[in-house]
Parts: structure tokens; C-alpha cells; sequence
């Protein structure tokens, strides 16, 4: 396959040199750019219709039903505590008001696990193949998949990376890089910036793109610029960017901050998740005619989840309110454009249970995260200053001597499933890692009823090629059934 052959299936503009020649080998690995040619010859599909085309993917990472369960509860205590609980039903959260949902399967292909770890879920939805646990898009030989990102980018589509991890980190890199390991993430950047053509990248994390921090010196952050990329590093910074393409790092190192410690914090100068889904939106409108493909991650309820930290209610609360920005685009986006909206899991994490004693009262008194909370009370002398701390960032008045001896000897004892958080928010939780049961999933706008029912994770990306019409072939018509895309020989 060579180059030529592939920019013949595409009319954009835009794209390196580099890009093409990387995207021409994964072509020739799928037979991408023949397909494309075929379905420009043949005049199939949306070419010419004058309407463009959105998929936007929102990924609630480490998400349950149990979440959206007590974000639904949380929001209703919220909005009136004095008529809470009598009010829920009275609550719409984004993934209530989706046009259809189902439940997801996502097990790995992976020898040592039937639990998926966030690369082999991200790669498996990225590319509709399954892999081993640590995959950054390759398969089980480690040889590269194409992702629906990669392809949409190479018919003409704008497309975005958002997260609110590092950026480089498994779920996002899974859609925009390959490499046999998750934890190379100096080369996941430098493929981001050297070998992509991604339009809009949001995320944490400077480090791995700064010549001072990484072990090779690259400076990354200088040469997406010179490829016309606006650098960013805050919130106003980014609402500052109009158009073209744009690189917004907004930690030095790690992830942007929990949901909690960014809206309780005055010096906070990062972006919250719903702000940076409404610019990619913005931003990507602009740069194709063809529509775009945009990745959104809610990547902390994962994090949260993992240490059974209470907020992770809050946190998925924030990804509902972007979630809800991304729906109602589908919905009421502006005209001669089609937007399909899917909102996903890509595995549960902690085994979350609402029992009994759940009260959401102390959820909502919480203004820190338990690491924040935990640092605070290591930093405190005394216990009357940990009793200072609890009251007021966590609302808790009613520590008892023993539970103050503990956290004076241990602040840990605030924290995990037996802490002293838990204790008062009444959360239950099973594990501190990943599950195995099926996630939910919802969709809102263009075809959203093909997410009805069972479905694996692997069926997100023949959905997503057929909605773009990435293969050639007409949109899809056919439910989304589990099974459909089973034994079929999918090249790959
Ligand atoms: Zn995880």
C-alpha cells in the first residue's frame, strides 16, 4: 500500500508527512485506504451530502451502575436536602435522559486475567480487537492495530483526545498510540505528537513532553508548536484558543486533581471535565468538514475507586455534567451535522455497594479528596487540629477518642473500605481493583439505538466505522446484538 494510494481516499487538507506514512502502514495492515477508494468510486455513503458527521466517545473509567446510582442520589441531595429522598425520582441525570443504553462485556484476551485493565479495554474499544492486560493498541503478537480515531482522522475527520488523567495514560493512549507496554509513556507521547494529526489534545501531565523531564531531552512541547499546535496550560489559557489545533498539559506531572480538590481549591487553575469537552467540541467543529471523532475520559473514578475514596461520587457527578454537554450536542448540534454520543465503562473498579447505611448527606460534606484529607492530617499536631480538619473539609464533628488516637497514630485509618470516610457515607465496597461484571452503556443522538441490549466491547468500533462509514459500506441498519459481530473475520 503506498502513500499516494492512501491520500487518494482522503480530500483533507490538513496531515503530515509523517502521519500519512504511519497511517499508510496501519492501512495496509486493514485494508483501510482500498476500502475508502472503493466507497468513494462507488459514491456510497455520506460523501458529497453536504452533513457532517460526529461520534463523540465519553469513558466514565472504573464506572458502575452503582455510580450513577449515587450520583443520581447525591444530585437529589443537592438539589433539596429537605425533600431528599422523597425527590429522587424527580432527578434526570445525562445517562437518564440517554435515547438507549445496555450492558457491556469487556474481558481481556489475556492468559492471566478475565478482568480487564484500562489499556486492553481502551484498545479493545479503540480497535475492535481484544488484547492482553498492558496493550497500548497492538495485538497479541504486539504488532499495531489501526484505532477508529486513527482511521477517522485519515478520511478527513477532525478528532480530539480529552482526559483527565495524564495524558499518555492507558485509556486515551489506546485510541492514539501503539506499544506493547502501558508504562512507556514517554514514547506514547512522542507518538502523539510526531506520528498523529490529532487535533485537539486535553489532558495532565507536561512531563513526558518536556525536553528538561524526559530521559531522551525531546523537547515535544516545542515541536507540536512548530506543527501549529497552541500550547495551553490553564483553564483560561484554553478558553483564550478560537480555532486550529491545540496541546493543553495542565499538571507538571500526574493527573489533573480530583473533582473535589479542584472546586474547593482558589489557586485551581486546571480546566474541569465538562469545560474541556465543551471546547474540544468548539474547537473540532471548526477543523473538518467531514465532522469529528472525539475521545472524553472521566479517567479519577477509576483512581478514586481503586483506594475506595467516597469521592468518587462527586467525581462521577462531574462526568455526568460533561456527559450531559456531549448528549445534548447530539441532540441539538447545530444543523447539517449528525452526532452520535456513547457513553461507556470500560470495566468497573471496587465492587462499589450501596446498602443501608449509605447517606449522602456525608458525601456531600466532603471538600477533599481522602488523599488531601489524609496529607492534612499528617500535617496537623494535635488532635484537636485532625478534629479541625475532619470538621471542616469532610463535615465530620462527631470524631470519638478512640477514632482521633487512631488517626493521630495512622491517618490512614481515615481511608479504604473500613476508614472513618466510609464509616460516616455508609459506601460498601468489594475490592480495591478492577471487576469483571458488564458495564453500563448509553447513547444519545444519530443511531444510539444500536446500543440496546448486550453488547462486547469490541462492537463499539464496527458501530463507530459504520457510522462514519470508515469501511465503505451503508450506515448501519442492524441492531447491535450480542453476537452480530461474532465470528466474523474482521482482518485483524
Ligand atoms: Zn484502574
Amino acid at each position: 500500500m503506498s502513500q499516494e494510494s492512501t491520500q487518494t481516499g482522503t480530500d483533507r487538507a490538513k496531515g503530515s508527512t509523517d502521519r500519512r506514512s504511519f497511517l499508510a502502514g496501519l492501512a495496509a495492515v486493514s485494508g483501510t485506504a482500498a476500502a475508502s477508494q472503493g466507497a468513494q468510486a462507488a459514491g456510497w455513503g455520506r460523501w458529497g451530502r453536504g452533513t457532517r458527521t460526529n461520534v463523540i466517545m465519553m469513558i466514565p473509567d472504573g464506572s458502575s451502575r452503582a455510580h450513577d446510582t449515587a450520583a443520581r442520589y447525591l444530585r437529589a441531595y443537592r438539589d433539596d436536602p429537605d425533600a431528599y429522598p422523597e425527590n429522587i425520582p424527580d432527578v434526570e441525570l445525562a445517562v437518564d435522559r440517554a435515547d438507549a443504553n445496555g450492558y457491556m462485556s469487556h474481558f481481556p484476551a489475556d492468559p492471566n486475567s478475565m478482568v480487564t485493565d484500562s489499556a486492553a479495554a481502551g484498545t479493545a474499544i479503540a480497535t475492535g480487537a481484544k488484547t492482553y492486560n498492558g496493550a497500548i493498541s497492538v495485538d497479541t503478537d504486539r504488532e499495531p492495530l489501526p484505532t477508529i480515531l486513527e482511521r477517522a482522522g485519515e478520511a478527513g475527520y477532525a478528532t480530539g483526545l480529552v482526559s483527565t488523567t495524564q495524558l499518555t495514560h492507558a485509556t486515551p493512549a489506546s485510541f492514539a498510540a501503539h506499544v506493547e507496554d502501558r508504562g512507556m509513556q514517554e514514547e506514547i507521547a512522542r507518538q502523539f505528537v510526531d506520528e498523529t494529526d490529532v487535533d485537539v489534545f486535553l489532558g495532565g501531565d507536561r512531563s513526558h513532553f518536556r525536553a528538561d523531564d524526559r530521559d531522551d531531552g525531546e523537547d515535544l512541547i516545542g515541536r507540536a508548536e512548530e506543527q501549529n499546535y497552541a500550547y495551553v496550560e490553564t483553564a483560561s489559557e484554553l478558553e483564550s484558543v478560537s480555532e486550529g489545533k491545540v496541546l493543553g498539559l495542565f499538571s507538571q506531572s500526574g493527573h489533573l486533581d480530583y473533582y473535589l480538590d479542584r472546586a474547593n481549591d482558589a489557586d485551581n487553575t486546571q480546566p474541569g471535565l465538562r469545560q474541556m469537552t465543551e471546547r474540544a467540541i468548539d474547537l473540532l467543529e471548526t477543523r473538518s468538514d467531514e465532522g469529528f471523532f472525539l475521545l472524553v475520559e472521566g479517567g479519577r473514578i477509576d483512581h478514586a475507586s481503586h483506594g475506595n475514596d467516597p469521592a468518587t461520587v462527586p467525581e462521577q457527578l462531574e462526568f455526568d455534567r460533561a456527559l450531559d454537554a456531549a448528549m445534548e450536542y447530539a441532540r441539538d448540534g447545530p444543523r447539517r451535522s449528525e452526532t452520535l454520543t456513547v457513553s461507556a465503562s470500560d470495566h468497573d473498579t471496587g465492587d462499589l455497594g450501596l446498602d443501608y447505611g449509605a447517606n449522602v448527606a456525608a458525601i456531600d460534606d466532603l471538600e477533599a479528596s481522602q488523599g488531601t484529607l489524609t496529607s492534612a492530617i499528617d500535617a496537623a499536631s494535635s488532635t484537636s487540629k485532625i478534629a479541625s480538619v475532619l470538621e471542616s473539609q469532610a463535615g465530620i464533628d462527631d470524631l470519638t477518642d478512640d477514632e482521633l488516637a487512631a488517626l493521630e497514630e495512622d491517618p490512614s485509618a481515615l481511608t479504604g473500605a473500613d476508614g472513618i470516610l466510609n464509616d460516616r457515607a455508609g459506601l460498601v465496597w468489594g475490592s480495591g481493583s478492577h471487576t469483571g461484571e458488564d458495564v453500563p452503556i448509553y447513547a444519545a443522538g444519530e443511531h444510539a439505538e444500536q446500543f440496546t441490549g448486550s453488547i462486547d466491547n469490541t462492537d463499539l468500533f464496527e458501530v463507530f466505522a459504520g457510522v462514519l462509514d470508515l469501511d465503505g459500506s451503508r450506515r448501519p441498519g442492524r441492531s447491535t446484538g450480542r453476537g452480530r459481530a461474532r465470528g466474523r473475520d474482521r482482518g485483524r
